[in-house]
């Protein structure tokens, strides 16, 4: 399948190109047709797998030019996946002259208020700062013929559907509807009946799925332990750069100075820090200043960074569908990846519903030498040899066994 066969402007077609991009990814294969034709999509594949493009390519398409008020509007749950989308935007329209406006909190509000002022086409938003702009009439969205939801389950979860309902219900009445994820729970068509028209789903992949090209496994540890032992895999996994995930933010900034100590250039990322130095870090990140990106689940969704070559859960994430999320953070763009996750007694029913969660259990492994002390995590049955891949290489390879099944 080549992107000339799906229908869209030369301007999309150029700008692709120009990208590099050789073939359409199945989503965008399955999504930009329906929505060239005027249908509301539920698009679910995996992360990584260019769903952003499989959205913003067919609806650039259909604006083709420049004309007065918003037509396309996408929300996102994250400033930072908001600017990130909004230069997504901004490369495929390369070739036109569509205005893409970016709003979004914890900067000034002038430069927004003066962009809305001049016009735009698409708006990429976060919703609170939408929503200030709307109730100070600095803009209208009764012209949206576009609405996207990116990471549609978090932007319909009881935390944003507010804001977000407001939002949509502001929007023009005939307009197409695009919801986007890779965690779309199997019920949304009758939840979101509010806000589409017959959406057609394209699924690609088994729903909650993990992307094929992250290699996952579990590292059992008694949690007093867990700082000796992210330390000792730090030092001891071959790694190019890291993603570590934290509970909470006080864990984040506790783990980023851990790092620290040890002679690692790390930053840290969470929702207490200005938004200077939310960009100060992620940017530092992508440039290879920092080795390793401390961050709560803020960062877990969407974010495209090259080269992440391991993600690490420092704890469990409390939501099974954060944890496809977060470990999707590497493997992207059909690169491959490693995602660890180290888990205490504690955290054991989390892990449970995590392999509830994706159909499949998840492989537990040790790392050699350390000094393990006991945890209850050790007595469980069916554990088999660590088998890394090659990039763990020697490391968790041959001799690094989880150590044999008691008897009963
Ligand atoms: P998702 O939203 O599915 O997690 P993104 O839209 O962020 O994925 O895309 C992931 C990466 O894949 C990006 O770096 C993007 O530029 C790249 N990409 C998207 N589509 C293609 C394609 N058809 N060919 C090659 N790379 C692509
Ligand atoms: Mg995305």
């Amino acid at each position: 399948m080549l992107f000339s066969e799906l229908g869209l402007q030369a301007a999309m077609l150029d700008a692709v190109a120009e990208l590099g991009y050789k073939e359409p990814t199945p989503i965008q294969a399955g999504a930009i047709p329906h929505i060239l034709e005027g249908r509301d999509v539920i698009g679910s594949a995996q992360t990584g797998t260019g769903k952003t493009a499989a959205f913003a390519l067919p609806i650039l398409s259909k604006l083709a030019s420049h004309a007065p008020g918003p037509r396309c509007l996408v929300l996102e749950p994250t400033r930072e996946l908001a600017v990130q989308t909004f230069e997504n935007f901004e490369k495929f329209a390369k070739f036109t002259n569509l205005r893409i406006g970016l709003i979004y909190g914890g900067v000034g509000y002038g430069k927004q208020r003066d962009d809305l002022n001049r016009g735009m086409d698409v708006i990429v938003a976060t919703p609170g700062r939408l929503l200030d702009h709307l109730g100070e009439g600095a803009v209208r969205l009764d012209g949206v013929k576009f609405l996207v939801l990116d990471e549609a389950d978090r932007m319909l979860d009881m935390g944003f559907l507010p804001d977000v309902r407001r939002i949509v219900l502001k929007c023009g009445k005939d307009r197409q509807s695009s919801l986007f994820s890779a965690t779309i729970p199997p019920a949304i068509e009758t939840l979101i009946t509010w806000a589409m028209r017959d959406p057609i789903t394209i699924e690609i992949g088994a729903r909650r799925s993990v992307a094929d090209t992250v290699k996952h496994v579990l590292y059992p540890v008694a949690e007093l332990q867990k700082p000796a032992l992210l330390v000792s895999l730090l030092e001891r996994v071959q790694w190019e750069s890291a993603i570590v995930f934290c509970r909470t933010r006080r864990d984040a900034d506790t783990v980023d100075a851990l790092l620290r100590r040890n002679n690692h250039k790390a930053a840290v990322i969470h929702s207490d820090r200005s938004q200077k130095d939310r960009e100060q870090a992620l940017e530092g990140f992508k440039s290879g200043k920092y080795e390793v990106l401390v961050a709560t689940d803020i960062a877990a969704r969407g974010l495209d960074i090259a080269d992440v070559s391991h993600v690490i859960n420092y704890n469990v994430p409390e939501h099974p569908e954060d944890y496809v999320h977060r470990i999707g953070r590497t493997g992207r763009a059909m690169s491959s990846g490693d995602a660890l996750t180290l888990f205490c007694a504690g955290e054991a029913a989390q892990v449970a519903s995590i392999e509830r969660y994706i159909g499949k259990k998840v492989e537990r492994v040790k790392l050699s030498d350390f000094p393990y002390t006991y945890t209850a995590l050790f007595d469980e049955d069916k554990l088999g040899p660590a088998t890394g891949r090659k990039t763990l290489g020697a490391r968790v390879g041959k001799g690094y066994f989880f150590g044999p099944s008691r008897r009963r």
